[in-house]
């Protein structure tokens, strides 16, 4: 390949993939630079600062080098970078588990099929629910395996919205839904509890690095 076009890099490092069906693997991660969206409960701030400049090549090989059994390109907002299209991409190419977490609020029409997308659909506490990008919502209705919505939720209102959510779009029994808690603001228990109650077709998650390493541990 060739050396592809240049990205900002926030970090890239090896741990255990830590929120989706994945959680458990081994996994390299590529933090992209830049976000901006201001989500309430960001755990990731740190991304906004400008990064390292590398060229899509560099990061790849960098990322290879770990061995992992998947790789994840993550933010920030990865997709706010036109290089990060290449990337995947060519990750594609190279591993046969290549995982986006991107924040929902922009289209992923672009992104390569054979990357599973995880997309997070953010709840009213965050600030910006109104900022979901639905227009990702048929595109994931029509290739399922594709995608995993993710919904991190503080609070009983979050919880009663995400659950209309799903609902309204038919998003159950199609899509993987994880349903996980703002670190900190919703007890797990509670949620757990909320889960069942309702017999809700999700999959609770916890952010398993959180609990492996200290919380506010970068690089994990
Ligand atoms: S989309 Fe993700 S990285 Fe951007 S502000 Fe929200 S939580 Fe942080």
């Amino acid at each position: 390949m060739s050396n592809g076009p240049d990205i900002l890099v926030s970090e890239i490092f090896h741990s255990i993939q830590g929120e989706s069906t994945f959680a458990g693997w081994t996994c390299a991660f590529i933090r992209l630079a830049g976000c901006g969206h201001g989500c309430r409960f960001c755990d990731t701030t740190y991304a906004e600062a400008l990064g390292q400049t590398m060229t899509v090549r560099a990061a790849l090989e960098q990322a290879m080098a770990f061995g992992a059994a998947c790789i994840e390109v993550t933010g920030g907002e990865p997709l706010l970078q036109p290089g990060s299209y290449p990337l995947l991409e060519a990750l594609c190419d190279r591993c046969p588990h290549v995982l986006l977490e991107t924040g929902g609020f922009l289209p992923v029409d672009r992104v390569d099929p054979r990357v599973r997308i995880i997309l997070d659909v953010k709840a009213p506490s965050s600030g910006v629910a109104e900022e979901n990008c639905l227009d990702n919502l048929p595109l994931a209705l029509r290739s399922p395996s594709r995608f995993e919505f993710k919904f991190v939720l503080a609070s009983r209102e979050d919880y009663l919205w995400a659950r209309e959510f799903i609902s309204a779009h038919r998003l159950a029994g199609s899509c993987t839904i994880l349903f996980g808690a703002v670190f900190g603001k919703l007890e797990l228990q509670r949620l757990a509890e909320w889960i069942l109650e309702d017999r809700l077709p999700v999959r609770m998650q916890l952010q398993l690095h959180k609990y492996i390493w200290p919380p506010e541990t970068r690089g994990v």
